[in-house]
């Protein structure tokens, strides 16, 4: 990037916990970024106040007669527009795999902040990217932080990927069962989405997160470790051949990463709202994870492994028993259940295209919630 030259950027999910602090960062660096276009699903009042503030070209939201102040314009057209740099793809949900695909057929940079693109189509969006000569830089706090550590990446022994363990991790998995939707949304260190914040209290997030390290880095499953850091400082660290251990730190705050994904490879001052202090932080902890109270990772790792469809089927399953839970449809630890339960009956398909993809993710997701349902609890 040249530092005179202002980096075209648009936001997809510009309204969601992502999007609205990577506004905070761009706002601080206003003489950096321009934006393009937001798109804000269906807050179409808050999209409406970002559009008067940062005044993008475009918007898109899901009931166009709301939007004000911008021209309308569809995802899949935002996507496609080269007067983009980067696009940050902060939707959350499957609603970002087509859009980031096209972005990539076009030769657009990504920050990646979506999930669902690695876990569902980790293969085909990787390979779109290397084939259309694209970044994908991650925003997700361990990904970015793996990225920051790289330099060769045949180099590298193996991956570590911190995790905060989450509101449960020194409960017992009697107290676990009796979890309320509160309770799982309390999140000790980082203030996230609802869905998000519960995949945290189940590990399932750190599940997920393996099998995206796998796509980004390229590295077996076998070489991604999970580490249980509650502090949440060291964000996640790499082992080089040599012994040597590389890892990134930070404040828990989103705004860094974020920051690091959409100007890499330079770096700004930006929000940072204090100095790091190893003084004042004091001590960093460390523990082996307990997969026994937390099997979702076993099944992460099982999905990632098997490969195909099994991480669609891992993904969808898991969504709609969250969004259960949620609703107090079922239990906490019946997320863990039903997902499993999905998984051990899903046939699997190798090397799925992106339609075979959606298809299979509708019909686990149909299936799961007939589970559900049978479970009757409501
Ligand atoms: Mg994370």
């Amino acid at each position: 990037m040249m530092n005179t030259q202002k980096r075209k950027i648009s936001i997809l999910g510009s309204t969601g916990s992502i999007g609205t602090q990577a506004l905070e960062v761009i706002e601080k660096l206003s003489d950096k970024f321009e934006i393009v276009a937001l798109t804000g699903g269906s807050n179409s009042k808050l999209l409406n106040e970002q559009i008067r503030k940062f005044k993008p070209k475009y918007a898109f939201c899901n009931n166009r007669d709301e939007l004000a102040g911008a021209n309308y314009m569809s995802l899949e057209d935002i996507c496609s527009n080269k007067e983009n740099d980067i696009i940050l793809v902060a939707v959350s949900g499957k609603i970002g795999l087509k859009p980031t695909l096209k972005a990539i057929e076009c030769g657009i940079d990504i920050a990646l902040a979506n999930k669902e693109t690695l876990v569902m189509a980790g293969d085909i969006v990787m390979a779109k990217a290397k084939e259309n000569g694209v970044k994908i830089i991650p925003v997700d706090s361990e990904h970015c932080a793996i990225h920051q550590c790289i330099k060769n990446i045949s180099q590298v022994e193996k991956l570590i990927i911190t995790a905060s363990g989450g509101p449960f991790l020194h409960k017992t998995t009697e107290e676990m069962k009796q979890a309320t939707v509160k309770e799982a949304l309390a999140h000790p260190r980082w203030n996230m989405g609802r869905k998000i914040t519960v995949d945290s209290a189940t590990l399932m997030n750190k599940g997920l997160e393996i099998i995206e390290a796998h796509h980004l880095f390229n590295m077996p499953y076998e070489k991604i470790e999970v580490v249980i850091h509650p502090q949440s400082i060291v964000h996640s660290a790499i082992e080089y051949k040599d012994g040597s251990v590389i890892a990134q730190l930070g404040l828990p705050s989103m705004h860094i990463p974020i920051q690091y994904a959409i100007t890499y490879p330079e770096r700004y001052k930006g929000i940072k709202s204090k100095s790091f202090s190893f003084s004042e932080i004091a001590r960093l902890d460390f523990e082996k994870p307990d997969f026994e109270k937390f099997p979702t990772v076993k099944l992460a790792y099982y999905a990632g492994q098997t490969g195909g469809s099994a991480t669609v089927c891992l993904n969808a399953a898991n969504e709609e028993a969250v969004f259960a839970f949620l609703e107090e449809k079922i239990k906490f630890y019946d997320i863990y259940k039903i997902t499993e339960k999905m998984m051990s009956s899903h046939k699997v398909m190798q090397n799925p295209a992106i339609d075979e993809i959606f298809e299979i993710d509708k019909e686990i997701r149909i299936k799961t919630r007939e589970i559900i349902k049978q479970l009757g609890i409501n």
